[in-house]
């Protein structure tokens, strides 16, 4: 677990968080809010920010997702949740890309919470509902794809935690 633990409470409702295992952010129990301890720019995620707005609409927050960059991939980002909107290609080439150039230590996966499996969301280009489908390999997550626009929504912390093999 993280060792710099702070105690902090949801900006949304006041709530005290939880921390999730494997992540960097923590949960309100009371609203869902996500809440996070670390600016977006040094997030675990490593997203290039840019301040542009992008063609996708955050399927958590519904506002308008930002152009970033994950490595050298364009992807968009969620400026409040932290969620990543990329196509199926640029996330292979990132997950690829970062499993061998990881250096960290070898972690045990955190098991699935099987209730993500339960959480359908809108895609953020077509709009309609996600397959939501469990990402195994050496990390796991449970990831959310559109296969009308070959893209893959990334709640924060999921690439990292598939990237630790
Ligand atoms: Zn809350
Ligand atoms: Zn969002
Ligand atoms: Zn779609």
């Amino acid at each position: 677990m993280c060792s710099s633990h702070r105690s902090l409470s949801c900006e949304a409702c006041g709530a005290p968080v939880s921390a999730i295992d494997g992540r960097e952010h923590f949960l309100c129990q009371f609203c869902d809010s996500l809440v996070f301890g670390q600016p977006l720019e040094s997030c675990q995620d490593r997203i290039v920010t840019t301040e542009d707005e992008g063609d996708g609409t955050c399927p958590r927050c519904d506002q308008p997702l930002r152009v970033g960059k994950l490595d050298h991939r364009n992807v968009e980002y969620c400026q409040t949740c932290r969620g990543i909107w990329l196509s199926t290609n640029a996330f292979v080439d990132v997950l690829n890309g970062r499993r061998s150039n990881y250096r960290g230590p070898q972690l045990t996966p955190v098991p699935l919470d099987p209730k993500e499996l339960d959480v359908r969301r809108p895609c953020p280009g077509c709009r309609r509902v996600m397959e939501v489908h469990p990402y195994h390999g050496k990390g796991n997550a449970v990831i959310d794809s559109c296969h009308r626009c070959l893209s893959i929504w990334l709640d924060p912390g999921e690439i990292t935690s598939l990237e630790r093999v």
